[in-house]
Parts: C-alpha cells; structure tokens; sequence
C-alpha cells in the first residue's frame, strides 16, 4: 500500500508517497474495460508509492514526515461508485447480449422436425389410449380384431402423429 511515509533518494523530499500511475487512468480504463482498471489500480497501490513532490520511485521508509497521512478516501469512494455502475451496465449488456443470442438462435433454428418413424409411434400410443377408452383393447368390439393391429395399419404414413380412425 502506498501512502507511507519515505525519503525521496531523488529530490530529498520526505513526505507521504503518492500511489503511482495516475488515477485518470484507472477512471478511462474503468469505463472501457473493469478487469484491467482494478489491476492498474491495484498496481498503483502496490509497494512504497512515488515522491509526492517529484513523482520518482526512488524513494525509501522513512520516520521523518511531520504532517498527518493524507487519506485517499476519496478516490475509494469513486472507485466504488463505477463499481457499482460498471456491474449494473455489465450485467444490463450481458443480459442484452443473451436475449440476443437466443433470438438469433430461434431465428436459425428449424422447428424440430419429427421423422415418419416419430409420427407414427406418436399415432400408435394415441390410438392406444384411443381403444383403452373405449373399452376396446386389446381385442376390438367386433371381437376378433387386435387393437394394435388396427392401430398399426391405421397409422402408417401418419402425416400429423394423431391417431385417425380410418
Ligand atoms: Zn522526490
């Protein structure tokens, strides 16, 4: 963390550090992309900062500085602010972004189609369930016919999957 108190091997300055880099490219990174924005800023706030007076890095702990430690609540406090605001529109986009992709698929998509096969094994549990109804499975009312017979002969080349007596 920055903020300490050093010597300044450059300029002789002693005072508190400043965090390094410049907060302005923390606020233009954060409105273009979050990720980096935290790493520059987590970047700015590593080691013993920058010579508040002459901006170098050369500079080492000291035990010297008379004044108080300034705080950098501040920057925080925006920090937080485009936090909250970079997550609100993330996740508005990501929301947006995946009524897109559904769209775009139900557009492509072909309603499923349903083989023959499929058709007629859909008619033949219909007419199942048909005849169980009527009381007339397994042996239809004229007593000698199968259902499923029946059933079989009138749902080949169904075209709809619905049982049709024929
Ligand atoms: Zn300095």
């Amino acid at each position: 963390m920055a903020n300490k108190c050093v010597s300044c091997n450059n300029c002789g300055h002693v005072g508190w550090s400043k965090n390094r880099g410049n907060f302005l490219i923390t606020l233009v990174l954060a409105f273009l992309f979050l990720i980096p924005a935290v790493i520059y800023e987590i970047w700015r706030r590593m080691g013993l900062g920058v010579c508040e007076s002459c901006g170098s890095d050369a500079v080492v702990p000291s035990s010297q500085c008379l004044s108080n430690k300034p705080s950098d609540a501040g920057e925080l406090a925006i920090l937080l602010v485009i936090g909250i605001i970079g997550g609100s529109v993330f996740m508005v986009l990501y929301a947006m972004a995946d009524g897109a992709i559904d769209a775009f698929k139900g557009r492509n998509d072909p309603p499923p189609q349903l083989s023959q096969r499929d058709l007629e094994k859909r008619c033949f549990y219909d007419g199942m369930s048909h005849y169980q109804n009527k009381n007339e499975y397994p042996i239809l009312k004229d007593g000698k016919t199968l259902a499923m017979d029946k059933i079989q002969l009138d749902c080949k080349g169904s075209t709809t999957g619905k049982y049709v007596v024929k």
